[in-house]
């Protein structure tokens, strides 16, 4: 396992206390902390690069031009991407599946297709595309999940019987922690000519991940789930479809000529970054991913992994808890329920000790409808957690249920 605790001290916000407790800080899964390589490389930015990307004649510009191309760089090649301009900057993967339904969708999808999403998608990788099939008249074909939370492998090839125009699932779960086969689903989507788009929010944060080696067509990550900044995140694609994709916003920095009535585009990348980007957003992308690089993500999975697997077998021991999502082949999220609590009062008892977990229905409401809960509490665990965090999680919990009159196995 890693050395947690010293990677701890990497961390500033993690030395706080909450409620005179040393914070342990288990809701990953919805934003991860910011290393001082990240807090530093954005400040040195401001301090001594800052000035408006793309346009600039003068050396601060090109300068500035030069961190924001640098961090697309890097972050084509922690993800393997097919080429650096490939790699779109968004504010995260909510915006990434947007671009991607907005232009891709709607210039391909017609009345009567199909979409196919799963039953375990986020609503970032479903809403978007109800909207479009609305606005099409094509079908939104929901695949099942089995009883221990994996993709239904029989409803997904039924679904493919359909032949979608596009496929669209998660990596990782938020939900469930389950590590999908994203090549095996890519490689049965495109044998039925389907366009595969991947939700990368969890999975680029935990595992090692190769754009290539997955052979989606898309692939959406959030920097923020990653070390990196709020608000920023990317888009992952083929250069050929994004070049033959119609442009999502329009405005400033995404054209190339501008008549009275129609303009021609810029090339991509550039052609979906309209306006001024988050380039403050990149540069500390870019640095929390060099800290990711620096630890590297087999030994982050690795890690993760080790700390769900005990958090369920300390979890599973207390007589009313229920663990959701498989056992294998799945990543840092264990999402729980605990007999009739409410998973709303967990998490502010736990709050009680410093322990900061997520309850709710983790923007997942279709499969919070499958698993027969309005809710679950959830723990998510990163690099800097450890097995002690693990023990304060399960103490704390114990502690709960005597409030409510459950009594530890
Ligand atoms: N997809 C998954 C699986 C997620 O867990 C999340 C965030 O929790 C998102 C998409 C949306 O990410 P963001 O809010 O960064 O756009």
């Amino acid at each position: 396992m890693l050395d947690a605790a010293r990677l701890r001290a990497d961390f500033p916000l993690l030395r706080q206390r909450e409620h005179g407790h040393p914070l342990v800080y288990l809701d990953n899964a919805a934003t991860t902390q910011k290393p001082e390589a990240v807090l530093t490389a954005i400040a040195d930015y401001y301090r001594t690069t800052n000035a408006n990307v793309h346009r600039g004649a003068y050396g601060l510009a090109i300068r500035a031009t030069e961190a924001y191309e640098a961090a697309r760089a890097k972050l084509a090649g922690f993800v393997n991407a097919w080429a650096t301009e490939g790699v779109v900057f968004t504010r995260g993967t909510t915006e990434a599946i947007n671009l991607v339904a907005g232009a891709y969708g709607r210039a391909h999808v017609r009345a009567g297709d199909t979409v196919v999403v799963t039953a375990m998608d986020h609503h970032s990788n479903l809403v978007p595309w109800q909207i479009l099939c609305q606005e099409k008249g094509a079908t939104l074909r929901m695949v099942e999940i089995s009883e221990d939370g994996r993709v239904d492998l029989s409803d997904y090839g039924r679904a493919l019987e359909r032949r979608p125009k596009i496929v669209a699932f998660p990596y990782v779960s938020n939900a469930l922690g389950t590590v999908n086969p994203a090549a095996q689903l890519a490689r049965l989507a495109h044998a039925v000519g389907a366009v595969v788009v991947v939700d990368g929010a969890q999975s680029t944060p935990h595992l090692r991940v190769d754009v290539q080696a997955l052979d989606c067509d898309f692939y959406a990550l959030s920097g923020h789930k990653m070390l990196g900044p709020m608000g920023s995140g990317a888009l992952v694609a083929k250069p050929e479809l994004l070049d033959a994709m119609p442009p999502y916003h329009g405005g400033g920095e995404m054209i190339s000529r501008v008549w009275d009535d129609h303009s021609t585009y810029n090339k991509i990348p550039h052609k979906f970054e309209a306006g001024t980007p988050n380039v403050e957003g990149a540069v500390g992308l870019a640095a929390a991913v060099a800290y990711l690089e620096g630890v590297g993500p087999e030994r982050i999975a690795e890690h993760e992994q080790a700390l769900a697997a005990a958090a369920i077998d300390r979890l599973t021991q207390i007589e009313g808890v229920t663990v959701y999502g498989p056992r294998d082949h799945r990543a840092g999220v264990v999402s729980f329920t605990y007999g009739d609590i409410h998973p709303h009062d967990i998490a502010t008892i736990l709050d009680q000790d410093g322990i900061c977990i997520r309850a709710g229905h983790h923007c997942a409401q279709p499969l919070m409808r499958r698993l027969n809960v309005p809710a679950t509490a959830r723990a998510s665990f990163y690099l800097y957690n450890g097995l002690d965090e693990v023990d304060a999680l399960a103490g704390a919990l114990v502690k709960a249920g005597a409030l409510f009159g459950y009594v530890p196995a």
